[in-house]
């Protein structure tokens, strides 16, 4: 899952890819940088050979989605704890992955708890399908951590000498659920994919829900989003229903809600234009709610035509505007999910 067009990416501290390849989903896939790094290293013996295309419109993906083994368990091997970003070159979710290999990933981050595993979907409807169907992958495992931890056994038995004691890893997993080491966060570019994704997400167990709103196109209103009856829409910062017709009425008990906003706008060749007005209007909505917000960067091609008028570019320094110093002071916010640890990166402004 990877929206972001640069290498450095302010909100975790590394990558970790055991799948390759994707399809694209939505207009936030339009300049991915996966799909660009995948089809510049897909010649014969290169890492994604057979998994991207250079072709007359630019790099494509072919569609073949696949593991990658020998990456499996590279964060078991890694001791100092970290923020990790779980497929920055793929899509956890994806339709080529059958849930037995997607559970077997899971059964790594259940292993490796001296981890934060921060996996990022355009797909997460087919994420609550997936902890739908988690308990019946293993009919013999008596927790749905269990069941996930079976099947990373499972795989690697077929591939072994990976270089890591799996029996003396797996013993330190954890049964709670969800795991508390893992965070599900969902992108969305517009208001469209925010109604059709954040609900989905909102359905799925996790320790963090977190939405990943870039590259932004255009403004996103996460307090209004459909619900199943059109009566219905979901306030998805508070975590309530309200019905329209009537006066505000919070469903009874608490409701899932999103617990961490990271807003930025695009950067690299062909970047789309970013108001400034949208992560403006992002941070108040988290600030009036109590979420923890998160700027990115303001992309590459940022304007405020609340300021300076109809073609209000913003001239930045740092080509992805990824300098706080270089924002309006408002805009300087980079706040943490309560739950959890931060990187060591301090907050930048308020
Ligand atoms: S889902 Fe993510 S990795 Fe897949 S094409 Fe879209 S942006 Fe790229």
């Amino acid at each position: 899952m990877a929206d972001q067009r640069n290498k450095g990416i302010a909100w975790t501290e590394t990558t970790w890819n055991p799948i390759r390849g994707c399809t694209r989903v939505s207009e936030g896939c339009r300049h991915c940088y996966a799909e660009r790094v995948a089809a510049r290293f897909s010649g014969p013996g290169k890492p994604y050979e057979g998994l991207a295309n250079m072709t007359k419109a630019g790099p494509r993906w072919t569609g073949e989605v696949r593991m990658v083994p020998e990456h499996l368990t590279d964060p078991l091997r890694w001791k100092r704890p970290r923020m990790v970003f779980v497929n920055s070159m793929s899509d956890l979710f994806h339709e080529e992955l059958t849930f037995v290999d997607i559970a077997a990933i899971f059964g790594v981050m259940a292993a490796a708890r001296q981890h934060t595993f921060q996996v990022l979907t355009k797909r997460p409807e087919r994420a609550r399908k997936f902890f739908e169907e988690l308990p019946t992958l293993h009919s013999a495992a008596k927790s749905r951590a269990g069941a996930m931890l079976a099947k990373t056994h499972a795989l690697l038995n077929e591939t072994p000498a990976l270089g890591v004691s799996w029996t003396k890893a797996s013993a330190r997993a954890p049964e709670a659920w969800p795991l508390a080491n893992v965070w599900l966060g969902t992108s969305v570019e517009d208001q469209a994919a925010a109604d059709e994704r954040i609900p989905a997400l909102l359905e799925c167990p996790a320790a963090v829900r977190f939405v990943s709103y870039e590259p932004a196109l255009s403004w996103v209103n996460f307090t209004h989003l459909p619900e199943r009856s059109e009566e219905q829409y979901i306030d998805a910062l508070r975590g309530e229903t309200h019905w329209t017709k009537q006066h505000v009425a919070p469903r009874s008990g608490r409701n899932p809600r999103l617990d961490w906003i990271i807003v930025g706008g695009e950067s690299g060749p062909g970047a789309r234009p970013f108001d400034i007005r949208w992560a403006r209007w992002t941070a108040e909505q988290c600030k009036a709610a109590g979420v923890a917000c998160f700027v990115k960067q303001l992309g590459a091609q940022p304007t405020d035509p609340s300021q300076l008028g109809k073609a209000a570019r913003l001239r930045l320094r740092d080509r992805k505007g990824g300098d706080p110093l270089e924002w309006p002071v408002d805009l300087r916010v980079r706040e943490w999910p309560a739950v959890g640890p931060s990187p060591s990166e301090k907050p930048v402004g308020q």
